[in-house]
């Protein structure tokens, strides 16, 4: 399996809505902590990427969402890290059947 196939452990935070541990990928005893409900709902996260070019995209298009890409070709204008790409993906996972369970109680 090639780096790009590379699946990354995500984790809820049990008793802490919208928080993540999300595996390292250079060290997975390490997990990088992501809240989802940080910045007005863009997350946060504890890396390099995200105290460096994240940080300063942010600030460079407040508000705007530039996602982080794939491993082939990574956004320069990013306003996300891979970890919080990562949770925002098992934040969908998780929340979209529910929401589709109760908008349709009826369909399997
Ligand atoms: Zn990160």
């Amino acid at each position: 399996m090639g780096k790009l196939k590379k699946t990354i452990k995500v984790t809820e935070i049990e008793g802490e809505p919208m928080r993540y541990r999300v595996e390292s990928w250079e060290k997975p005893e390490y997990p990088y902590t992501v809240d989802l409900s940080e910045a007005k709902g863009h997350g946060s996260c504890i890396c390099k990427d995200y105290c460096t070019t994240v940080a300063r995209n942010r600030k460079e298009h407040p508000g705007q969402w530039h996602f982080y890409g794939n491993a082939d070709s990574i956004n320069p204008k990013r306003t996300q890290c891979k970890h919080i790409a990562a949770a925002q993906r098992k934040f969908l996972m998780t929340t979209l059947p529910s929401i589709a369970a109760e908008l349709n109680p009826d369909k399997p």
